[in-house]
């Protein structure tokens, strides 16, 4: 038997290696084996083109030798061969790039199955062979990146074919279902995955509903939610599987939003409670707003560097502005003026963390100038829960009108004691100003009736002396009852044409027997004087100015009178050189009751109402009375009326 070489030359390899066995030498020749070797590893036959594969220059004086050791350049092969000595047949590709060699090693065996030996048959890799291997490489490379992807993925994934078979699922899509190995098996059925999936959703008719939609409209797609029983949700998306133009199946995507539904009911839950504090925190500020802007006083708060962070009209009126333009403004901003006194209030709460309470004080401020006001105070410190200090909460209350009320009820308190003061002087004066005259007039009425009764002869003298003490009882009860009249608006005046001269030549005529001790002098006005008067009155004006001139003339100095025109008025004036009036008595002269000081009741008799009448008389006349008085050195009474052309 001979076996051809690769190159088509006769070995003549069974004359060499008499002593192996026949019958593999024969399988050998039969397959055009290249290389032949026996059960032990030794090489029986091999060709030219494996030795210089090899790397060996001739064919001769292999034969004999260990395979291992002639072919160690070749492992690749001597792998093949090991293994087809176990009895294993091997394929395996080697030698260089440009010229691949694909080995087929088989084992050959005798009949009762021991293994003879092996054979190899070479031949060279066909090019475009190498590249469909190189091909299926990539694919299969890709399947498996592909096949990780697809079971690596969050979600869980199924494709169905248009016939509703179960063509791929991931990993995930099983352990979602809870599929077992034994249901997915082989050729999945579509029917039976999907009864497992139903026992599990809450609502399966829908579930299963929305799948049978989705099919019969192969191009829709589609999200929608699904609920388990076990309280999962998942999120079902579902796209036809297209390939070129033609919607091959259904991709079904399933995504556990479980604790994404969950994480977004809580933080709406969240939202919702937030919302709902903030909604009573609103209604509480507007609570705490009406009665801030409600309250008659003034309230406010300021943080830590002085601004208003809340107040009401009250306490902002008194800056002068509305309360929106106070906030978020120091006090300094906006009323330096108040800020100099309130400032260092607010700054000692917030630096001793103790309240003022109660604390007085009187400020200009902008919308009243120049008016002084009162306030009450009180400054606390304000904190938060965990006691921080947050501010100063200010409470003002204003006390002017209180403050003027109270000083009114002082005055008229005053008033009050003065009033009864004056009262019970008057009854004082007026009692002793009634009694005065009364003693005199008794004794003069008893000394003429005991002359009556003693047949005495009766002096007219007695008789004008009671009459002159009735003439003084008479004056004292007309001043009473004139003053009375005037206050209450009943005095009345009967005017008529008058003649100066005679009017005032005449009272000093009635006047002159009643001063015996006084030199009366009396300058008169050359030029007539008429005015338009009650000549009563105005004579009684004249006689009261007299009188106290005799009066408060202790010393017998001269009275004068004169009459004289002053433009469109006469002016008429009676001076002495008595006691004067202390200067800052002189403006309560004319008023009602009012005495000077320096003419004692005891020294002085009077009521104090006679120039309160003379005033009055003149006043309504159109005229004007005053005085000019030195203490001491005497006093000047004048008045003035309008005269008539
Ligand atoms: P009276 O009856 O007390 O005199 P008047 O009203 O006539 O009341 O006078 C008021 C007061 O004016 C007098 O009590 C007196 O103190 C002062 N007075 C009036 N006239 C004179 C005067 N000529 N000289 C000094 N004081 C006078």
């Amino acid at each position: 038997m001979t076996m051809a070489d690769g190159h088509g030359r006769d070995t003549g390899w069974e004359a060499c290696v008499p002593s192996f066995p026949k019958l593999l030498v024969q399988v050998g020749a039969s397959l055009h084996a290249t290389l032949i070797i026996d059960s032990l590893g030794r090489i029986l036959r091999m060709d030219h083109l494996l030795a210089s594969l090899a790397g060996w220059g001739d064919g001769a004086g292999f034969e004999g030798r260990a395979f291992d050791e002639v072919l160690h350049r070749l492992p690749w092969l001597t792998q093949a061969l090991h293994t087809a000595l176990t009895g294993r047949e091997a394929v395996c590709e080697g030698g260089a790039p440009e010229r691949r060699l694909r080995a087929l090693v088989l084992p050959v065996f005798e009949d009762g199955g021991l293994c003879l030996g092996a054979c190899v048959r070479l031949s060279a890799c066909e090019p475009e062979r190498a590249e469909s291997g190189q091909a299926r490489d990539k694919l299969e490379q890709m399947v498996s990146l592909l096949s990780a992807t697809f079971d690596s993925i969050t979600d869980a994934v199924l494709v169905v074919s248009s016939n509703r078979r179960l063509i791929a699922f991931n990993k995930r899509f099983q352990r979602l279902w809870g599929l077992s190995d034994e249901l997915l098996r082989g050729d999945p059925d579509h029917e039976k995955s999907l009864a497992f999936a139903m026992a599990q959703v809450k609502d399966p008719e829908r579930f299963t509903a929305r799948i049978l939609e989705m099919y019969e409209a192969p191009e829709k797609e589609g999200v929608d939610i699904v609920e388990l029983r076990d309280g999962r949700i998942l999120e079902r998306t579902t796209l036809p599987q297209w390939m070129g133009g033609t919607i091959i199946g259904r991709v079904w995507s399933y995504r556990d939003i479980t604790a994404e539904r969950r994480a977004r009911l809580e933080q709406e839950r969240a939202f919702a409670a937030e919302q709902h504090a903030r909604e009573q925190m609103e209604e509480s500020l507007a609570l705490l707003d009406t009665f801030l802007n409600n309250a008659p006083i003034g309230l406010g708060f300021v943080d830590r560097e002085l601004r208003f962070i809340r107040l009401n009209d009250a306490l902002a009126a008194l800056h002068g502005k509305s309360r929106h333009e106070e906030v978020g403004r120091t006090l300094h901003e906006l009323s330096p003026r108040v800020a100099a006194t309130v400032e260092p209030l607010l700054r000692q709460v917030l630096d001793t963390g103790e309240p003022i309470i109660g604390f007085d004080t009187a400020l200009e401020v902008p919308p009243t100038p120049g008016q002084l006001r009162h306030w009450r105070v009180s400054y606390y410190p304000v904190r938060t829960t965990s006691g921080k200090l947050m501010g100063v909460g200010a409470v003002v209350v204003e006390l002017t009108a209180e403050r003027h009320a109270q000083v009114e009820r002082e005055r008229l308190l005053r008033e009050a004691h003065e009033a009864i003061q004056i009262r019970d002087d008057f009854l004082s004066i007026a009692s002793h100003e009634l009694k005065t005259p009364l003693t005199p007039l008794k004794l003069h009425l008893r000394l003429l009736e005991q002359r009556c009764a003693s047949s005495q002869p009766l002096s007219p003298q007695l008789a004008r002396k009671a009459l002159a003490q009735v003439d003084r009882l008479s004056g004292v009860i007309s001043d009473m009852l004139d003053s009375s009249r005037i206050q209450a608006g009943l005095l009345e005046l009967e005017r008529e044409p008058l003649s100066l001269q005679e009017l005032v030549r005449g009272a000093v005529a009635d006047f002159r027997p009643h001063c015996p001790e006084h030199p009366l002098e009396y300058e008169e006005c050359a030029r007539r004087l008429v005015v338009r008067g009650d000549k009563g009155r105005l004579a009684q004006v004249l006689a009261n100015l007299l009188e106290n001139a005799r009066k408060y003339s202790p010393l017998k100095g001269p009275i004068r009178v004169t009459l004289a025109q002053r433009g469109a008025e006469a002016l008429v004036s009676v001076a002495d050189r008595g006691i004067g009036i202390p200067v800052d008595q002189q403006a309560h002269l004319f008023e009602r009751f009012f005495r000077a000081r320096n003419a004692p009741i005891s020294g002085f008799g009077g009521l104090g109402l006679g120039l309160y009448i003379c005033r009055h008389v003149v006043e309504r006349h159109g005229g004007h009375i005053w005085v000019e008085s030195e203490p001491g050195h005497g006093s000047t009474f004048r008045f003035t009326l309008p005269v008539e052309d």
